[in-house]
């Protein structure tokens, strides 16, 4: 028996003249997801795509990686069969024979795209139902909320018959909503902004600062195992590793120690905007949420944003610590971002940091360290570039 999947893109229906572009990213992502397990071939229908998988492969293997690819609403897997009410009665009989034995109550949708085929959908769902009910005496029909629905679709050369649709992750695919840069620190919260930009289709570019040897290499390392994960929902992530050790000692040696943080968030912004334009990003994004910390209170965010000129996307900004978690925990980056390495912020941390900063007060600090640009363009020069992605880093 052939099997397919079959793929309903989500918020791309609602994309109108772009539709066609925003499938063919779908596509290309698909594609690269299942990349591992084989060669697919892709057809695109009127709200479905559907997947062929080449001869012998693990289609369980396959439904994992697709779960992990934004802009599909759901997907199932079907049974291909001849168009015909024998074919189809048989087909449905075999193919969903375990989960028509464990259920008590079911129902059968038909719908049918080839207006050609000799029945109706009321009626092709009355001849199945039937021959559902005499094989499997355990059912009875619930059509308002069965234990199974049993789909046949009967489309221009074949009908599918199939069960349950399977939730996809939802959003849109990455690739449509243009790209951003995303400062990534160790830490539990920004994996997990950077998971939320990619569900809204934008593809990540990624920036660390360490600070060898206040910060370790271990430190270095469990960032790149984070943004495994992280690319595990996309593709490869450019990311940049910049050397941030002179920046701090300067900040460090200049700055009143109240502004520390800030005035480090602010240079922090001020490399990843420079290398944003480099990257063709049109946006920074970070984990931080208000006043988490000191340097999150509405007054440190606008000290922060006031050092650049893109937009600073935080989709962390309005969570609970414990909301972040949750999400953290669900996309599998808790367990890393836990693991306890230093990080650049918990070096030198001020004792007393303000928590209402005024901005000219904060420009004022910076000010302090006269070779700024200097230091900044050295960093810039001296940034480490790698390729990560969820199967390896080079
Ligand atoms: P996280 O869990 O993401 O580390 P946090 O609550 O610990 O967040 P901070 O350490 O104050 O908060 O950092 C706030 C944000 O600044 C982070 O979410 C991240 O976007 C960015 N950031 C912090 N440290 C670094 C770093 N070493 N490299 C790049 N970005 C960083
Ligand atoms: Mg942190």
């Amino acid at each position: 028996m052939k099997e397919i999947i079959l793929v309903k893109n989500g918020e791309l229906v609602l994309k109108g003249l772009n539709r066609n572009t925003f499938e063919d990213i779908l596509i290309k992502n698909m594609r690269h997801a299942l990349y591992p397990l084989g060669e697919f071939n892709f057809v695109k229908g009127q709200s479905t795509i559907m997947i062929e998988s080449p001869a012998g492969t693990d289609l369980d293997e396959a439904e994992s990686a697709l779960k992990k690819v934004f802009g599909i609403a759901a997907f199932s897997r079907a049974a291909v069969c001849e168009k015909n009410m024998g074919e189809i009665m048989k087909t449905a009989g075999e193919y969903l024979k375990s989960r028509l034995e464990n259920a008590k109550t079911f129902k059968v949708e038909a719908k049918r795209s080839d207006k050609a085929f000799p029945l109706k959908s009321p009626e092709i769902s009355r001849e199945l139902g039937g021959y559902i009910l005499r094989h499997f005496k355990n059912l009875s029909v619930d059509v308002h909320s069965p234990d199974i629905t049993v789909t046949v679709e009967i489309r221009d050369k074949y009908a599918f018959v199939r069960g349950e649709s399977i939730k996809g992750a939802g959003g849109l695919p990455v690739g449509t909503s243009g790209r951003a840069v995303v400062l990534i620190s160790g830490g539990i919260d920004s994996p997990v902004a950077a998971y939320m930009m990619q569900k809204r289709g934008i593809e990540l570019v990624a920036v660390h600062f360490a600070s060898p040897p206040y910060t370790s290499e271990l430190a270095e390392m469990k960032v790149i195992e984070l943004l495994k994960k992280v690319s595990q929902y996309s593709k490869t992530i450019t990311t940049y590793i910049v050397p941030f050790t002179k920046l701090q000692e300067a900040i460090r040696d200049n700055c009143p120690e109240g502004y520390f943080t800030l005035v480090m968030r602010r240079i922090m912004m001020k490399i990843s905007e420079d290398i944003a334009r480099k990257q063709n990003c049109r946006a920074l994004i970070t984990g931080e949420s208000v006043a988490q910390v000191a340097s999150q209170t509405i007054y440190a965010l606008q000290c922060t944003d006031e050092a650049v000129s893109l937009p600073v996307f935080r989709p962390c900004i309005g969570m609970d610590k414990e909301e972040i978690i949750s999400v953290s925990r669900r996309i599998g980056t808790f367990e890393t971002s836990v693991e306890p390495y230093e990080d650049c912020c918990t070096v030198f941390t001020p004792k007393h940091p303000k928590t209402r900063p005024e901005l000219a007060d904060v420009k004022a600090a910076e000010s302090k360290i006269e070779n700024l640009a200097d230091l900044i363009k050295e960093a810039e020069e001296s940034a480490r570039k790698i390729f990560i992605n969820a199967g390896k880093s080079y």
